[in-house]
C-alpha cells in the first residue's frame, strides 16, 4: 500500500513543495493539514498534485482544541499514519506587541512548538499501530536557532534561559510572552520556537525510539528565501533577502530543492537514523549536522518536555 504522510502547513512554501515531491513518487498519500482549507486545495491544484494523492484536512495549530479535533477526524478516516511532518510555522519579526493563540500562548511558540508538541504526542499512538516498514516523525528545525552557526549569531539570538516565562504560561499577563521571561521580541520568539522543535525531536527520540522503532528527525533544508515565512517582514528585506542568500551567504535553496530534501528525510532508506538533525552541503548531499549547545542540552529538553506537557494538558 501507499504510505500516508501528514504534513502541517502544506498550503505554501516548504510544506507544499514536499507534498508535491512525495505525491510524485506515486508511493505516498499526502494529508495536507492546513488552517485554510481553500488555500490548500488551490495550492495543491496549482502545483499539479493529482487528486488521488492528497487529502486536505483542517488543522489550526494556534488552537489546541483544533489539534485535538484534527486527530479525531484523522482517526475517523481510518487511514494508518506512517509519517508525520511538523512543518508549519509563523515568523513575526516586525511585531511590536505579542499576539496569542486560542489558549492564550504567545503565537510563535504557541503555534510552532506547543501545537506541534501536542500533535506529535497524540499521533505517536496512531503511528505505533501502523505496520509500515519505516515510520518517521520529522520536525522542521532551523539554522537560526543554532547559535553555533553564523546565521544563528545574528541578534536577537535564541535563548530559552531557565524557561521561566513558558513555565508561567507564556501569556503576557501573569508571565512574560517570552520563554526566557524577557521582553517580547518577535524574531527571537521564532528562533526560540525552533530550538524547542529541535529539543522536542531529540526528547521524542530518547523516550520513544527504542519502544516504537519510529525514526525521529529534524532538519535544516537551507535558506528558502522566497517562501511566505517572510511575508510579515518589511518590503526592503523581502527584496534584498533572496539575492543576499544567493550571492553572499550562498545558503539559498529553491522551494523545489528544499521540498526534495524534506521528502528525502521522509522516505530515503539511507536516512533512517533516529535523533538526527540533517543538513545538506553545497552539492546537495545530506549529512548529520551538529546542533548548538542549547539545542542539544538534554536537561533543557527534559524540562521543556515536562513544562510543555502541562501547558497542552497532557500532564
Ligand atoms: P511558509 O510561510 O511558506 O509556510 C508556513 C506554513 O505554515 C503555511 O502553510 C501556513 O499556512 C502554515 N501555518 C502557519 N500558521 C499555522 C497554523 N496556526 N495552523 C496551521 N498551519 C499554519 O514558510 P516556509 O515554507 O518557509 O516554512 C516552513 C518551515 O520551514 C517552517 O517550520 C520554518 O521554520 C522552516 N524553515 C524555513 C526556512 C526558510 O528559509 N524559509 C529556513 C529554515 C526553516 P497558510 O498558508 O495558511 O499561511
Amino acid at each position: 500500500r501507499k504510505g500516508n504522510v501528514v504534513i502541517t502547513g502544506a498550503s505554501s512554501g516548504l510544506g507544499l513543495a514536499t507534498a508535491k515531491a512525495l505525491a510524485e513518487t506515486g508511493k505516498w498519500h499526502v494529508i495536507m493539514a492546513c488552517r485554510d482549507f481553500l488555500k490548500a486545495e488551490r495550492a495543491a491544484k496549482k502545483v499539479g498534485i493529482s487528486k488521488a494523492n492528497y487529502t486536505v484536512m483542517h488543522l489550526d495549530l494556534a488552537s489546541l482544541e483544533s489539534v485535538r479535533q484534527f486527530v479525531d477526524n484523522l482517526r475517523r478516516s481510518e487511514k494508518p499514519i506512517d509519517c508525520l511532518v511538523c512543518n508549519a510555522a509563523v515568523y513575526l519579526p516586525t511585531a511590536k506587541e505579542p499576539t496569542y493563540t486560542a489558549e492564550g500562548f504567545e503565537l510563535s511558540v504557541g503555534t510552532n512548538h506547543l501545537g506541534h508538541f501536542l500533535l506529535s504526542r497524540l499521533l505517536l499512538d496512531d503511528m505505533k499501530q501502523s505496520d509500515f516498514p519505516s515510520k518517521r516523525m520529522i520536525i522542521v528545525g532551523s539554522i537560526t536557532g543554532n547559535t553555533n552557526t553564523l546565521a544563528g549569531n545574528v541578534p536577537p539570538k535564541a535563548n530559552l534561559g531557565d524557561l521561566r516565562g513558558l513555565a508561567a504560561g507564556l501569556d503576557g499577563v501573569n508571565s512574560s510572552a517570552m520563554i526566557d521571561g524577557g521582553e517580547f521580541d518577535g524574531a527571537k520568539a521564532y528562533k526560540d520556537s525552533k530550538v524547542c522543535n529541535m529539543l522536542t525531536m531529540q526528547e521524542l527520540h530518547r523516550r520513544y525510539h527504542e519502544e516504537t522503532e519510529i525514526t525521529f528527525a529534524s532538519l535544516y533544508p537551507g535558506c528558502i528565501a522566497e517562501t511566505g515565512l517572510f511575508r510579515n517582514h518589511i518590503a526592503l528585506f523581502r527584496t534584498l533577502f533572496p539575492p543576499f542568500q544567493k550571492y553572499i551567504t550562498k545558503g539559498y535553496v529553491s522551494e523545489e530543492e528544499a521540498g526534495k530534501r524534506l521528502a528525502q528525510v521522509v522516505f530515503d532508506p539511507s536516512l533512517t537514523k533516529s535523533g538526527v538533525y540533517w543538513s545538506w552541503n553545497k552539492n546537495s548531499a545530506s549529512f548529520e549536522n551538529q546542533l548548538s549547545k542549547e539545542a542539544s542540552d538534554t536537561e533543557k529538553a527534559r524540562k521543556l518536555w515536562e513544562v510543555s506537557e502541562k501547558l497542552v494538558g497532557l500532564a
